[in-house]
């Protein structure tokens, strides 16, 4: 990876993988790119809509780029509720990316997520290969997208690689409509209030991880070595499973007097008890040395410190 494409790069991951990769790859050589302009633009910035069919393609062709990292997507909870437009930005925009991959040569990542599994698939220890029947349109999506990522390579030779994110906890960048974005909102309350009232109920469990893990586990995949990848896309990483109570446990270490309160939202519960309680890793762990570093403990102490500051 030298001179990378980012799509969706002003969202949740997007915004922090963006700076990390200009600080190690040089300012010149990310070209971020959105469908809406940055607020304080810095850097090479281009505004692609990724379900115009040759935007990604001349984008990537005008900075004569060698990757793409295509995050651009809408996520769980907002593809619940408009499920024609999560199809034509997830699935559209997915296929236009890939083609000007396949146009251009270039190697190519996209995510997918543990909403990639549904009610059917095993819960616990959830096996990298396994069944998959999501019930949601985002699910629908993922799968279709983990596909589509794996066809591209043995049919065109794309060199696609990618992981299923677990949810992705930060504080730079406020989540964009996913299920477990409660697990951030939950620590600006925390700072603000000392009560944070949760709309997933107590004893859900889902897979998490910080978001410094997940931006490492994206580079480490894409600088891996490809004769050790059996699988290339959709590798399950996580770096916990987590429930609503963890969170008020860890939290009130820092803050004792912090309460937690349910108020259950019936979609996203329902979306949150279709997805797996734990996924399994060794795939990732095996093939490219996938290690995340943060544990619940670690993740509360960085995030309420920076959450502090953020709102001083
Ligand atoms: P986000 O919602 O924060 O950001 C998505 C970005 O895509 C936004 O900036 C939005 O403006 C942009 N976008 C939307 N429609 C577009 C279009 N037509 N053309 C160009 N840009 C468009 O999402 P994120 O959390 O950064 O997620 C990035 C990827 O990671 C997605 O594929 C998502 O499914 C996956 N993922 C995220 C998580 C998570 O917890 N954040 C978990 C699992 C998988």
């Amino acid at each position: 990876m030298k001179k990378i494409l980012i799509t969706g790069a002003l969202g949740q991951i997007g915004s922090e993988l963006t700076e990390k990769l200009r600080s190690t790859h040089g300012e010149d050589n990310i070209i971020a790119s959105d469908i809406r302009r940055p607020e304080n633009p810095s850097g090479i910035f281009e505004e692609v809509d990724v379900t115009r069919e040759k935007e990604i393609y001349e984008i990537a062709k005008k900075y004569n780029v060698d990757t793409i990292i295509h995050l651009a997507a809408l996520l769980s909870a907002k593809a619940e509720a408009f499920p024609k437009v999560a199809w034509e930005i997830n699935m559209g925009g997915l296929v236009n990316a890939l083609e000007a991959a396949k146009e251009l040569n270039l190697k190519f990542f996209t995510p997918s997520s543990i909403g990639a599994f549904g009610p059917s698939t095993p819960k616990n220890n959830t096996p990298q290969d396994t069944l998959q029947r999501p019930t949601t349109m985002y699910g629908v999506n993922k799968v279709a997208g983990e596909l589509l990522c794996d066809y591209y390579y043995s049919r065109f030779r794309v060199d696609t690689r990618g992981v299923r994110f677990p949810g992705l906890i930060s504080y730079v960048t406020a989540p964009g409509g996913g299920t477990t974005d409660y697990a951030v909102e939950v620590y600006y309350e925390a700072v603000r209030n000392r009560v944070y009232t949760s709309y997933i109920a107590k004893g859900t469990h889902m897979d998490i991880m910080y978001m410094p893990d997940a931006l490492d586990a994206i580079i480490q995949l894409m600088e891996a070595d490809p004769a050790k990848l059996k699988h290339r896309n959709a590798f399950n990483i996580t770096a916990m499973s987590a429930a609503p109570e963890h969170f008020t446990a860890a939290i009130r270490k820092h803050l004792p007097d912090f309460k937690m309160d349910y108020q259950v939202d019936p979609v996203r519960q329902g979306i949150a008890e279709s997805w797996p309680d734990r996924i399994n890793t060794d795939a990732a762990r095996e093939e490219w040395g996938f290690e995340p570093v943060y544990d619940m403990d670690g993740m509360t102490s960085d995030m309420l410190e920076k959450v502090r500051e953020k709102l001083k």
